[in-house]
């Protein structure tokens, strides 16, 4: 993911924490987020065995296995075509939209591959992750950056396939986060950028009731740091998810805006948050793996892809009523 003055990110960090648990309600919550769909499920809530670790971890050990998986390159391709597999594996339809996009070193050939598991209404959660890997670092694995959101959205989405929530939700696996050239305007995002370019122009974007973006969430020592650039309401909503699942003190909202996959979907008005562990070090604090070869499997752990997908099923439950198909 990209940051703005990551170099003296820590400096600027300054955590607080905004939300009284006490007054997290969740219906009125939800009554703000969705006051057109009303606030009661219109079905049991369904069972969902829990989220297992171990098979996320497989799925970010089997991406692994393609990278470097730049964007615009072979092995990127491979990597996107692996994800539509995997996705059409678990019985869900997937598109793999594959588009040219002009970088600092030229134009390059993209692939988004897009998974839907359609609601009972035509509105729309996002739930998205890249899965490039940041270039010119050698023997670099992006296990954490960008494998394990990739592989905690796959296990969702293989635990998913068949249900029919309220709101339907898309599976978004952006190629081309990453940056090369310095964070200029224009560089990186390009899966993203190309998404939201594509909802706004169909219109589609007035479907989209939120967008929640998973990055960097497999450091064993998880906290996520979500940045300020997050809608409220979702910060509200994900921090009531993490209350319930038990996982509320590995979360704090800080004052770091930083430049990720979620801000095309906030530049288009659609309700955005980055889940993101922006902390991966050899230390508490210190984010000294990111973007280096120690972002590796070792480097990363069950237990955390576990925790971020008890949550974000969590967090999709209450947004989506996931309920029994009938
Ligand atoms: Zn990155």
């Amino acid at each position: 993911m990209l940051f703005a003055g990551r170099n003296n990110w820590m400096n600027l960090m300054s955590y607080f924490n905004p939300v009284n648990p006490a007054i997290l309600s969740k219906t009125l919550l939800l009554a703000s987020l969705f006051p057109l769909l009303g606030c009661q499920p219109n079905g049991q809530n369904t069972e969902l065995p829990p989220f297992d670790g171990e098979r996320a971890f497989a799925e970010v050990a089997a991406l692994v296995e393609f990278s470097p998986r730049d964007a615009g390159t072979p092995a990127g391709w491979k990597a996107a075509e692996h994800i539509a597999k995997r996705m059409e594996g678990f019985g869900i339809a997937v598109e793999v939209d594959t588009f040219s996009d002009m970088t600092p070193e030229g134009e390059k050939t993209f692939r988004n591959v897009i998974g839907r598991i359609p609601g009972k209404t035509d509105q729309w959660i996002i739930l998205g992750s890249h899965f490039d890997t940041m270039p010119g670092i050698e023997h670099f694995q992006g296990a954490n950056d960008s494998g394990s959101s990739t592989g905690v959205l796959l296990e969702i989405a293989r635990m998913l396939a068949g249900q029919v929530p309220d709101i339907g939700i898309i599976f978004a696996f952006f190629d081309g986060e990453e940056g090369i050239a310095h964070y200029i305007p224009g560089d990186g995002l390009h899966g993203s950028r190309r998404m939201a370019g594509q909802l706004r122009q169909s219109g589609e974007y007035k479907k989209i009731k939120a967008m929640i973006l998973l990055d960097m969430v497999g450091d064993k020592d998880l906290h996520f740091t979500v940045p300020y650039n997050s809608s409220r309401e979702l910060v509200k909503e994900v921090f009531g998810a993490a209350q319930a699942t038990g996982h509320r003190n590995r979360f704090s909202l800080t004052r770091s805006v930083i430049t990720d996959d979620h801000v095309p979907f906030l530049e288009i008005g659609i309700p955005a948050i980055d889940i993101i562990d922006f902390r991966f070090g050899s230390e508490s604090g210190l984010n000294d793996y990111w973007h280096t070869e120690a972002d590796h499997l070792e480097n990363i752990s069950a237990e955390s892809l576990k925790i971020t997908g008890e949550i974000t099923l969590e967090l999709l439950q209450s947004l989506t009523f996931i309920t029994n198909p009938e």
